[in-house]
């Protein structure tokens, strides 16, 4: 496959949406970073790299550390981590509070903003030392030891955020977090918080989508049925209320952050990163998902 000349030939065709969409306004760092930036990389599973644009400048991968926190706990505790968060798509926003009091605490998935604060709880509980320990996971699945949080953007995600914390609260009631409070919601921030640049980013997809090679990265491994879980539920869970539109545009298991990324796999064949920080209504990059979906379009290759 020519991945060289398609992503030429996206990046002309995703120009004009440059201007559309908007920043995170609610958390007040992210809505400072210039939105006219737009990369792709994509990594095949037999390691070459094909790539376009700002693909080295780090963004905030915001909600993707979902899927990395998810990796780290289902290597913790495995199938236990099921009787406090579901596996179902929730068809809301990724910070609606509504369906937890309805579900009494049990958030629907891990990568729903009360599902990844649980999925935070339990990290603190099980991990020896919680933030040395997910970065070193972060750095040793995206091969670069100078990926990092960043603090500033974690404060500022604090200060402003009200529903985060309302969603920790009710969890807290509904008895389905440990730890304190305030320490679940710093820790859930500073995941949040990490930066990369779409090249670590591929590169910390590419287990997901590399079925040959065991999922091992220090002390967090997972199993080949492990990792084809996390992806089933990237397909069915990782775009929040704009999942079914994602799945039918795109066709391949992926996670957004609204830091404006998209990391997406094609099983056993590539991973590929997107970055442009304007975002549609439910919080997922414009030109990025138009991106995937050329690409799945051009290249006739989708998991469907
Ligand atoms: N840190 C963000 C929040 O909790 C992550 C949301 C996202 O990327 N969708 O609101």
């Amino acid at each position: 496959m020519d991945y060289n000349r398609i992503l030429g030939e996206i990046a002309t065709e995703v120009e004009p949406l440059r201007g559309e969409g908007r920043l995170p306004e609610y958390i007040p760092a992210l809505a400072r970073v210039n939105p006219d930036r737009f990369g792709i990389c994509l990594l095949t599973t037999g390691g070459e790299r094909f790539e376009f644009g700002d693909t080295g400048e780090r963004f905030s991968i915001q909600s993707i550390t979902k899927v990395f926190s998810l990796s780290v706990a289902l290597s913790l505790i495995g199938e236990e981590l099921w009787q406090r968060v579901g596996k179902e798509p929730s068809g809301s926003a990724f910070n609606s509070l509504i369906q937890l009091e309805i579900d009494h605490g049990i958030p629907r998935n891990p990568f729903i903003n009360a599902g990844a604060i649980v999925v935070a709880d339990v990290l603190l509980s099980s991990l020896p030392s919680p933030e040395a320990d997910y970065m070193d996971f972060l750095r040793r699945i995206s091969g670069d030891q100078t990926v990092d949080y960043n603090r500033k953007v974690a404060a500022s995600e604090r200060e402003a955020g009200y529903v985060n914390a309302a969603i920790t609260n009710m969890l807290k009631y509904y008895g389905n977090l440990t730890n304190d409070i305030e320490d679940v919601l710093r820790f859930y921030f500073l995941q949040c918080s990490v930066e990369m640049n779409c090249r670590q980013l591929a590169q910390a997809f590419l287990p997901f989508a590399d079925r040959n090679r065991r999922f091992e990265f220090g002390n967090v491994s997972l199993t080949y049925s492990q990792v084809k879980r996390i992806n089933a539920i990237m397909q069915t869970c990782g775009f929040y209320n704009d999942a079914g539109e994602y799945s039918y545009l795109v066709g391949l298991p992926g996670k957004s952050g609204v830091g404006g990324g998209i990391g997406a796999i094609y099983p056993c064949h590539y991973s590929v990163a997107t970055w442009s920080p304007r975002l549609n209504g439910k919080g997922n990059s414009v030109m990025g998902i138009k991106a995937l979906e050329l690409l799945t379009t051009y290249t006739h290759e989708s998991i469907f």
